[in-house]
């Protein structure tokens, strides 16, 4: 039987997922009994994209390049996968969404205390890439027909997800919250303070949102086996947002904001509350920014008040 003809490329993004696939371990094996890699620049030297029946794609689009190798990938295979955050979401390079490309180009060539520029100028080559104004999620450019979000993805996702294209069991994003598969004890959500990840002593059996650190789990979509938890850390929310919730920054934001007490006492002190939640975008939209509603940093000059 002829394999199936598969590519893989990543665009935006820093191989991670790449070694996702690898960590799938001997599940990768029978795999490749079946396809035939035409195209994976992370393994062997191919110029020019060609015809495959899938390709995945890793990474967001940041610049020209990855733009090009985006559209050249869609037109060239019939099932398009988005492998990890950065290409499902945006993932951490959208967060450089704040700032303008100069500002982004000024910090890591100039303006950095490890860095030597005398001449004060952004590295310029006739033919290189140019940044794009905004790091996107790669669904902003092309259809994509399946994604395997996390950062990294999930191995036994992608091994689930690659059987179910050679038509080997299925494969679906579970509708629950990573809150829904872990195991800590979850009592009364009632917030009065917020740590910082190195404050205090993590107890090892609640739940860590109650315990007062940032856990994302209530806004982010199952699937890691609540990976981050269960090793003591709070989730991140790499999975992105929760099955039809419009999004995973306004829900945990609204998720913090009524266990604070906020609702109840319309005596909070604001100020103080928004000074506590330490770095929103950080903790809330660390791998959706740039596919929330915000997407992009506003700064309007106003008049000094007299
Ligand atoms: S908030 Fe975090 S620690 Fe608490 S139940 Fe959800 S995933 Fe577990
Ligand atoms: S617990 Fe959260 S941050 Fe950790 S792998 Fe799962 S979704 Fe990602």
């Amino acid at each position: 039987m002829a394999k199936v003809k598969v590519m893989e490329t990543w665009i935006g993004a820093c191989a991670g997922c790449e070694i996702s696939v690898l960590d799938t371990h001997e599940a990768l094996l029978p795999i490749l009994e079946k396809v035939e890699f035409v195209y994976i620049p992370v393994l062997m030297d191919v110029k020019h994209i060609p015809k495959a029946t899938v390709g995945i794609v890793s990474g967001c689009v940041r610049n020209s390049d990855n733009l090009h190798e985006l559209l050249e990938m869609r037109k060239n295979c019939d099932i398009l996968v988005a492998l990890g955050s950065c290409a499902c979401f945006g993932g951490t390079p959208g967060m450089g969404n704040l700032y303008t490309t100069d500002q982004l180009l000024d910090e890591v060539y100039v303006t950095t205390k490890s860095t030597k520029n005398e001449i004060q100028r952004h590295p310029y080559m006739d033919g290189l890439p140019t940044l794009l104004p905004e790091a996107r999620p790669c669904s902003d450019y092309v259809k994509v027909d399946a994604m395997i979000p996390g950062c990294g993805p999930n191995p036994a996702m992608i091994a689930q997800a690659l059987y179910a294209l050679l038509g080997v069991g299925e494969y679906k994003l579970s509708e629950k919250s990573v809150c829904d598969e872990c195991t800590r004890e979850k009592k009364e959500r009632n917030l009065k303070k917020i740590l910082r990840p190195w404050e205090g002593t993590v107890d090892d059996t609640k739940c860590l949102f109650e315990q007062g650190y940032i856990c994302n789990g209530s806004a982010t979509r199952a699937g890691c086996g609540a990976r981050c938890p269960s090793s003591g850390a709070a989730c991140r929310g790499c999975f992105g947002p929760c099955e039809n919730a419009a999004e995973q920054g306004s829900a945990m934001i609204s998720a913090v904001a009524s266990v604070y007490g906020l609702d109840d006492d319309p005596n909070t002190d604001l100020d103080k509350f928004v000074a506590d939640v330490y770095d929103p975008i950080g903790n809330f939209y660390k791998y959706t920014f740039a596919s929330s509603f915000l997407g992009k940093k506003v700064v309007e000059k106003t008049a000094a008040k007299k």
